[in-house]
């Protein structure tokens, strides 16, 4: 069987099982298998895969025409230009995120060692590309799961922003790091209603953690706690920089505002839906 054949194939069991853009997730597990980039994958279509080959592209593509998420599957996620290692405790970063990475780390990159905090870390991909991309900035990184924290801690050394970064264990609801102030607080927290997370996509629902998706009874749990115990938490001319659910930019404004928080700008998304909102504590 060649590259190109084999390629076809798994598109139509990828279309079969209801998996999106499955031509892309095809060369993308195909380029892994032979080890090549995905762009570089035409020089190789008339050649035969070896045994050692075909036995791993059948075993990713089964999974992935199980809707195991490509992530999970290759181990990596890209965010920001940087590959992040992923696993089944962490929710793989979506581009969305990276619009909020970049206005976390425009705050940060003006001030003189700014001090962040990214509360949710997951995999780590917002402490890590705010402390890559802002290079005096000190940041703190919450997670409730000590599983994250690893995956997040390794992700930090990986992209050399360790010493940097530093990792607090506890629950978001309940209590920030006692640090000091900050000069950007950043979160991506769990969104989804409750009872919304049986219908989302069978990757998400089955494979993310339920813990980065259940915003609780509307969603908006997360931003309640952070609207009340995170504004206090900012320096004077501080930032704190959510991403929102599609739909709830008005509510998040709403919580914001009735903590005596001050809505700057609520950003878009690729999609032009609200996803990005910045606040700072100042109503004045
Ligand atoms: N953006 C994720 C999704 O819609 C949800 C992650 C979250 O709740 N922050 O799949």
């Amino acid at each position: 069987m060649t590259i190109r054949t084999a390629l076809q194939e798994a598109t139509t069991a990828l279309e079969r099982a209801g998996v999106e853009n499955a031509a892309a997730n095809a060369e993308w597990l195909m380029a892994d298998v032979i080890g090549c980039s995905r762009p570089a994958l035409p020089l190789h279509w008339a050649k035969p895969l070896e045994l050692a080959q075909i036995q791993r592209w059948q075993s990713l593509l089964t999974g992935r025409t199980n809707r195991i998420p490509l992530q999970n599957i290759l181990g990596t996620a890209q965010c920001c230009g940087l590959e992040f290692e992923v696993n089944r405790s962490v929710l793989v970063p979506r581009p969305e995120t990276e619009l909020l990475a970049e206005a976390a780390w425009a705050v940060a990159a003006v001030k003189e060692s700014a001090v962040v905090l990214d509360v949710g870390t997951g995999s780590g991909c917002l402490a890590v590309a705010v402390a890559v991309h802002a290079k005096e900035t000190i940041v703190h990184a919450l997670d409730v799961s000590p599983a994250a924290l690893n995956m997040a801690r390794a992700n930090a050394e990986r992209h050399g922003v360790a010493d940097r970064i530093t990792f607090h264990e506890g629950d978001a609801l309940r209590a920030l790091p006692s640090v000091g102030l900050f000069d950007v607080i950043v979160s991506n927290p769990p969104y989804i209603p409750s009872l919304e997370i049986e219908s989302l996509q069978v990757e998400v629902r089955d494979h993310d953690p339920r813990l980065a998706l259940d915003g609780g009874a509307d969603g908006l749990d997360f931003y309640r706690s952070l609207a009340r115990h995170g504004l206090s938490r900012l320096q004077p001319d501080g930032r704190l920089l959510l991403e929102v659910g599609d739909g709830q930019a008005g509510a998040v404004v709403e919580l914001i505002t009735a903590q005596g928080g001050r809505v700057l700008e609520v950003l878009p998304d690729l999609n032009n839906i609200e996803r990005i909102v910045v606040a700072s504590a100042d109503n004045s």
